[in-house]
């Protein structure tokens, strides 16, 4: 049976233009990273019923802001990587950590939510290469570390369509977990993007095929600038790089130095 492809409805959150994607064929739909505030759920929430039944919810990763918004399709089961399934069961401490930032902000910002935020209670793991139907339409799951360890990008081939959690956004610098492993996922990324027509980043607007594989080329160069200069232990010119983007936007020079940490130089 061959796949068809799905349509496509992007939802961008006020937050950090978080997008949330609801993919829908022939009366079933699956949401992708619900978020973030409640009236942008209640939104996501008609949109998606409008499509049809919410057959599933995936998490591209577990950072706080791509979590929180299961709570809006209670019937549907929620999947995500292997690794946040495991760290979600063991309680591990990014789990924790994930969970906390979310309530920290809600608090800071007076979020009302119909609870605290929390896991649902069964996550599904979606392996490399697991595919969930979506009425005719199929998505496949892709391991994705580098940016944190959970992540998951899905594929919907018949649409040339790829969403990719937080890799390849037009708007933030890479912020790197594992600085190998963001280089490798972007080498793969810059070979998958040959057979895709569009990126759907889990941050800013969608890309075409030339505009992400602007961003992924522009990535790479600076992450392997990093990797050089942590070979040469020199931790001067690692600060001292040029960002790949938004290098006048508040908070990114702190990124930039976190990544430099993350790559085990000492500044
Ligand atoms: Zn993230």
């Amino acid at each position: 049976l061959t796949a068809v492809a799905p349509r496509v409805d992007v939802r961008t959150s006020g937050i950090w233009q978080l997008n949330s994607v609801v993919l829908s064929s022939d009366g079933d739909a699956l949401v992708v990273d619900p978020g973030y505030f409640p009236r942008e759920l209640l939104d996501l929430q008609a949109l998606a019923r409008e499509r049809g039944t919410v057959r599933a919810v995936v998490f591209t990763h577990g950072h706080w802001d791509h979590v929180l918004g299961w709570r809006s399709f209670p019937q549907a089961p929620v999947h995500a990587s292997p690794r946040l399934v495991r760290d979600v069961r063991e309680g591990a401490p990014t789990a924790a950590r994930n969970l906390a930032n979310a309530a920290d902000f809600d608090g800071r910002w007076y979020v009302p939510r119909p609870g605290p935020p929390a896991w649902p209670d069964e996550l599904r793991a979606l392996d490399e290469g697991a595919r969930l139907r979506v009425g005719a339409a199929e998505v496949e799951a892709l391991l994705l570390p580098g940016h944190s360890a959970d992540g998951l990008a899905l594929r919907a081939a018949a649409a040339g369509l790829l969403i990719t959690g937080d890799h390849l956004s037009p708007c933030e610098i890479p912020f790197v977990d594992d600085l190998d492993a963001y280089r490798r996922t972007l080498r793969r990324l810059l070979a998958l993007l040959d057979g895709l027509d569009e990126v759907i980043p889990g941050h800013g607007p969608r890309l075409s095929r030339v505009e992400a594989r602007a961003v992924a080329a522009a990535d790479l160069e600076y992450l392997d600038a990093l990797a050089d200069c942590r070979g040469r232990g020199d931790a001067a010119g690692a600060l001292a790089l040029a960002l790949p983007r938004a290098a006048g936007a508040p908070g990114m020079s702190d990124a930039h130095r976190d990544n430099c940490r993350a790559a085990g130089l000492a500044v």
